[in-house]
């Protein structure tokens, strides 16, 4: 089979099983598989080896029943910055940095010396590696689940900041954790409801359920969050977190519950995506 063919057949098998963007992740399979850009570019008629062939509708067949391309991947871009993932860590999703922005922002108004991060709920590491990686802070990731803190590490490897970056393994919602002063806090807690865990998008059913599923109502994590964590925000410092939708008025209820004054910030959509104040001096 010639690659020209393989592409359109597997751009076919994609779209006729409902996945969107069939060409995109045609090409990403393709070149998970071993054909790079290039060739399939400049080489459309060379030919197949037959065992990637059978690699590649292996793959096919995997995402048409609904797995992420990602978990595929292994690897998935964050901010400009590669994060490898697999099955019990949540994938890092496009709508999340705007969170990462609004810390990298404040960040970057303190001297080097006062850049202290705490990201709790850390998952993949995305939100962390990506402060320390590109404000040079000093930051402390917490993520529970054993699966997703072993690609926590992996990610801090891979982007090369383990002299910034202290990862735990641990609950942040155990009251005697204290990790210390920081002058930025944020966090992309579970917060889908109950209601939407029931409707799911496929794809998203193979993703950790705890990572996504926030109680009844989605805001557990808010309610616990935010009072226990103000202790440990410097005054001056930076609370950030990311919202589901619909949940920008009862957070920032919390927020204000707490002392504080809060903002949003929107994502490309024009949906709050992130609910943030900063703690009075
Ligand atoms: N944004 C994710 C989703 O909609 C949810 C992530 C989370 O709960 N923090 O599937």
């Amino acid at each position: 089979m010639e690659i020209r063919e393989l592409l359109s057949n597997t751009i076919c098998s994609l779209a006729d099983n409902g996945i969107e963007n069939a060409g995109f992740e045609a090409r990403q399979l393709l070149e998970f598989a071993g054909i790079d850009r290039m060739t399939m570019l400049t080489e459309p008629n060379g030919e197949v080896p037959e065992e990637l062939g059978e690699h590649v509708t292996r793959l096919v067949e995997k995402r048409v029943s609904g797995y992420p391309l990602q978990y595929l991947l292994g690897e998935w871009e964050f901010y400009g910055l590669p994060f490898r993932v697999g099955e019990g860590v949540l994938i890092p999703r496009q709508d999340t940095e705007v969170l990462a922005e609004v810390a990298l922002d404040f960040l970057n108004t303190l001297p080097e010396s006062e850049r202290v991060a705490l990201d709790l709920c850390a998952g993949s590491g995305c939100i962390g590696i990506t402060l320390a990686k590109l404000s040079r802070a000093r930051v402390t990731l917490v993520e529970k689940s054993e699966k997703a803190f072993a690609y926590l590490k992996e990610n801090i490897a891979l982007n090369e900041v383990e002299s910034l970056c202290n990862a735990v393994c641990g609950d942040v919602l155990d009251d005697s954790a204290d990790f210390g002063e920081f002058s930025v806090i944020v966090s992309n807690p579970p917060y889908v409801t109950k209601a939407e865990m029931e409707r799911l998008q496929r794809e998203v059913r193979f993703e950790p359920e705890m990572a996504l599923f926030g109680g009844n109502d989605g805001l557990d994590f808010y309610r616990r969050l935010i009072p226990q964590y103000t202790k440990s925000l410097k005054d001056g410092g930076l609370l950030a977190v990311e919202i589901g939708d619909s949940q920008e008025h009862d957070v920032m209820d919390l927020f204000v519950q707490s002392g504080y004054s809060p903002l949003g910030a929107k994502d490309s959509g024009g949906f709050c995506r992130v609910v943030y104040a900063v703690k009075e001096k």
